[in-house]
């Protein structure tokens, strides 16, 4: 069975590249109809910040990725939270110094930093704690074994580290990149368990991954570095690791390195799902709040990364289910462009039902404060102008804005569009179409529209020259949508109404 696992740690908001790493877990878990867990990662206690792991459940939520095991719902292998697991890790790490994979370490702050000055002195390519350095280290492989153990007793503080060996090439299949290949001697004798007896990212990483049995490790390339670390840890256990795919960095919009919270702000666009609140106040607004359909989100982010078989771009979550697979992930970095997170808002907006898009019509109307009240407008026109905007409109907010014409006549004309679109001939035959409307039965748009293709006929102009008129007049602007259809909902007293006042 897939298990596939998002583990992020609550450290701030839920940057949107962490969304599209859980979209992909999510994507690939329900493909095999396997399982998608959630993971809270909260060993760094310093990092920890309140309320980003509801966050994250909140964005997912809103999303609709849906973990099947996780801290909030539960399952088989919890807790699901790492600082509650803590008593766990301890066992684990003991059994690798049995084996002799790992090791106590006394060194100070101090010390260590001495160490790494000398190692730059000496101008060391890698001057880290490991094969080389660790000879000089005190610790449990140079320290006599007496010592050891009275430091231990004496609660003499100190880590756990594993120990990386001198000549090894360390080699794992990455679904993405390929064969990876780097020596031991690149790696850090990385630090397993702290001197608070809790156990680093890369221990309880691979610990939690092995016993929720995790088979195939989905994240970020930032995560790459860290993969021969696990590797190599697996095999100090004895145990089969998972399958990795390390996904493409998503990069700025000019494709000039990373996509950062600080590039998104520069540049005007959200970088969270939801909106979020820094521990300073600070207030950054999220996807959803900017009016962004989670469909459209969930479409935008699989096609960042990821392309299907062909050059369709619009896909269901579902019908991402269907096609999604590992080997169409692109090795190189997906630039991030927000233009098309909104083109695709603009194309699920067009798939709602005027009904649907009603709520977000009244909403602007109330923000509005026009005075006009939801009661006093029919349901039935409103979600006739809603469907007639749809096309039109990026954000929800948007139909009010697009449609506030129908509801506030235009007072003033602009200048500009006068001279473009107003002249003595349309103005004469305008002036005649206002009488005769009053006189005349003209029940709907249609009806209106034959009556002045008639009146233009007899006057020997074309219609299309005074359509344009017509348009200004009515709605105060250049262009829009279908006309027929605005003299529809306006119907025929409003149509002369606002005819009259625009040839004074
Ligand atoms: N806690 C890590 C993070 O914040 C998890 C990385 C991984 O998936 O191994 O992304």
């Amino acid at each position: 069975e897939v298990r596939v696992r998002f583990a992020p740690s609550p450290t701030g908001g839920l940057h949107i590249g962490g969304v599209r790493t859980a979209l992909y877990n999510y994507l690939f878990a329900k493909k095999h109809n396997g399982k998608f867990i959630i993971r809270i990662e909260d060993t760094d206690q310093k990092r920890f910040v309140p309320g980003a792991e509801e966050y994250i459940y909140e964005a997912l939520e809103w999303l609709g990725l849906l973990p099947d095991e996780s801290p909030k719902v539960g399952g088989p292998y919890g807790p699901y939270r790492q600082s509650e697991r803590k008593a766990m890790y301890r066992q684990y790490v003991e059994q690798l110094i049995e084996k002799g994979h790992a090791y106590y370490a006394f060194d100070t702050e101090e010390e260590l930093e001495a160490m790494r000055e000398r190692l730059v002195a000496a101008k060391s390519k890698n001057p880290s704690y490991n094969a080389i350095s660790r000879m000089s280290m005190k610790n449990s492989l140079t320290l006599p074994p007496e010592e050891v153990k009275a430091r231990i007793e004496a609660g003499e503080p100190y880590v756990i580290r594993m120990k990386v060996p001198h000549k090894k090439e360390i080699r794992f299949k990455d679904h993405i990149r390929g064969w990876v290949v780097v020596h031991a001697s690149a790696l850090d004798d990385k630090v397993l368990l702290k001197s608070d007896g809790m156990p680093t990212y890369h221990l309880a990483n691979i610990v939690d991954d092995h016993l929720m049995k995790i088979t195939h490790v989905i994240r970020g390339e930032e995560w790459l570095p860290s993969a021969p670390i696990h590797v190599l840890l697996y095999e100090f256990f004895g145990w089969q690791p998972p399958e990795f795919a390390h996904l493409p960095l998503i990069l700025r919009p000019d494709g000039n390195g990373k996509l950062s919270k600080r590039v998104a702000d520069q540049l005007g666009f959200p970088i969270f799902p939801l909106t979020w609140t820094d521990q300073e106040g600070n207030v950054s607004v999220g996807y959803r709040e900017r009016g962004f359909l989670p469909e459209a989100i969930i479409n935008f982010l699989a096609l960042l990364g990821w392309h299907p078989s062909d050059n369709r771009e619009l896909f269901t979550l579902e019908e991402l289910i269907q096609e999604f697979s590992l080997e169409r992930i692109t090795k190189s970095g997906a630039r991030f462009d927000f233009e098309k997170a909104k083109w695709f808002n603009q194309q699920y907006l067009r798939q709602k039902s005027g009904e649907e898009l009603l709520p977000f019509f009244f909403e602007g109307l109330e923000q509005a404060k026009v005075g006009i009240s939801t009661d006093d407008i029919a349901k039935e026109k409103a979600i006739r102008i809603c469907e007639l905007m749809k096309e039109r409109i990026t954000f929800p907010k948007d139909i009010w804005e697009e449609a506030s014409f129908f509801f506030v006549a235009p007072a003033a004309f602009d200048e500009q569009a006068v001279a473009k679109r107003w002249n003595e001939q349309a103005a004469r035959l305008l002036k005649t179409y206002a009488e005769k409307l009053q006189t005349t039965d003209a029940p709907d748009g249609t009806a209106m529209e034959q009556l002045l293709g008639k009146l233009a006929e007899a006057e020997g102009v074309k219609v299309g020259k005074v359509m344009p008129a017509l348009r200004l007049a009515l709605t105060g602007q250049m262009a829009g949508p279908d006309l027929v259809e605005i003299m529809n909902i306006l119907g025929k007293e409003e149509v002369v109404k606002r005819l009259l006042y625009a040839l004074e």
